[in-house]
């Protein structure tokens, strides 16, 4: 047995951070779940990174300023670096509204040989209203909450992303099965 056949690596060993962005109610942790839910996945390591859980924990105490925005995207970022550069595949479904923040975390990854990609998680504003799943929408309409990105807050668009999943178009295994793809393309999955 060589050497090389202990350490070749396979896309089961190679990480990657996969970012989705997007408005909330996109469909975001719903695609993010779904693929991590693969049973085909049996033994890769996958972590969903929680938006809602690191705002709560590691960002506690960050609020909704664009430079608390930035900070959060930030903290995020360097958890799915790690995790990525020890060949996990981090999922990470944050919006992420600002431009210059996405591609400061691509350039982070770069810098490292990480693999990183940007996938846009896109829906009609209208649609994300519609479904509401944290009743955000209604409650920035009833004046009990500002500051809602793609509302009263900017959403910068992705100009490059690696992938664009519209999910007012797709059902979500469409999606799923689309970012496998991608993923898969790149040696990654
Ligand atoms: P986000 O993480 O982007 O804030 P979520 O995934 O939490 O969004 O919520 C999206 C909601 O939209 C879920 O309740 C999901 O079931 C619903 N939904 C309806 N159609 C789709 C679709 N085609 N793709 C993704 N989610 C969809």
């Amino acid at each position: 047995m060589r050497v090389s056949d202990h350490v070749r690596r396979g896309p089961a060993d190679v990480g990657a951070t996969v970012w989705l962005t997007g408005l909330s109610g996109a469909g975001k942790s719903t695609i993010a779940r779904a693929l991590a839910g693969r049973p085909r996945l049996d033994g890769r390591r996958i972590e969903v990174l929680d938006g809602d859980e690191l705002r709560r924990t590691l960002s506690a105490g960050l609020g909704y300023s664009r430079e608390d925005r930035d900070a959060n995207v930030a903290r995020i970022g360097l958890v799915a670096r790690l995790l990525a550069r020890n060949g996990v595949l981090a999922l990470v479904p944050v919006i992420a509204p600002y431009r210059a923040a996405r591609e400061q975390l691509r350039a982070e990854h770069r810098a490292e040989a990480v693999p990183f990609l940007e996938v846009y998680v896109s829906a009609p504003v209208e649609v994300c209203a519609e479904r509401d799943v944290k009743g955000l929408y209604a409650a920035q309409r009833a004046g009990r909450l500002s500051g809602l990105t793609g509302v009263d807050a900017p959403y910068e668009l992705p100009q490059a992303p690696d992938l664009v999943l519209d999910t007012s178009r797709r059902r979500v295994a469409e999606s799923v099965a689309h970012l496998a793809a991608a993923l898969a393309d790149r040696g990654l999955l």
